[in-house]
């Protein structure tokens, strides 16, 4: 297959996003926090699910929402942190890999997968590959079909999805474990707490050790220990 993604920065997922927020990870609040503060940005930042563990009086947050639309970082429809960008920025169109990974014979409905980008269309970059609601790859041949298209945005998804399974994972450990006790903060209540991110909970708690929370988030490692294992 000859085709390969690329983006002809038309801007328009930066202009538009899903529910009108771009989701971020809470390192990369600090970072576009940064970065909006030297170009004289005012952003729009919002903790999203939050919960208060009754265990360690602790209040986290696993992931936030930036709702500023269009984003205020594109400037003539180029990204002005581009190196800098959010992980979801940089996988996108591609927004998920584990379903292919998981069904050994992936439906049509994988390609839901995929945000609504003006120079991709899987379904007609596949169309040669699919009967009624049925890919006919299997799941090794499609994901390595995916990697050979879409390139680094298929691998930082891979990275994303990676992030994501073990974010859920922790937590269910923790919970499953009777270790915490959390209950959700609702959005009217956000301002009464104080919230760190998971990530640092976990370190606080004593769950895991600082270094293990820095090789989750160190985007180079997880991406290539992921990758080999494709
Ligand atoms: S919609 Fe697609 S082509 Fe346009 S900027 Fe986004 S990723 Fe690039
Ligand atoms: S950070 Fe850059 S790539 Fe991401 S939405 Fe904003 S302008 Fe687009």
């Amino acid at each position: 297959m000859a085709f390969m993604f690329e983006c002809i920065k038309c801007g328009s997922c930066c202009k538009y996003f899903p529910e009108h927020c771009l989701p971020l990870r809470n390192w990369e609040v600090e970072k576009l926090d940064e970065l909006a503060k030297e170009k004289g940005i005012k952003l729009n930042i919002v903790p999203m699910v939050c919960y208060f563990d009754k265990k360690s009086k602790i209040a986290f947050c696993m992931s936030y929402g930036m709702y500023n639309e269009p984003c205020p970082f594109l400037i003539n429809d180029n990204c002005s942190i581009y190196e800098d960008r959010p992980l979801i920025c940089k996988m996108y169109p591609v927004l998920n890999y584990l379903p292919a990974i998981n069904t050994f014979n992936p439906k049509l409905d994988f390609f839901n997968n995929f945000g609504k980008c003006s120079n991709n269309d899987p379904k007609e970059i596949f169309k040669q590959y699919i009967t009624g609601d049925q890919i006919h790859y299997n799941t090794n041949e499609l994901n390595s079909k995916l990697k050979e298209i879409y390139g680094l945005n298929y691998l930082y998804s891979n990275q994303n999805s990676y992030i994501n399974f073990s974010v859920s994972y922790y937590f269910k450990i923790l919970k499953d474990k009777n270790l915490i006790d959390p209950h959700i903060i609702k959005k009217s209540n956000l301002s009464n707490y104080k919230i760190i991110s998971f990530m640092d909970f976990l370190f606080l708690i004593g769950f895991k050790t600082k270094a293990e929370v820095d090789e989750l988030y160190d985007g180079y490692k997880t991406l290539k220990k992921r990758l080999e294992e494709i």
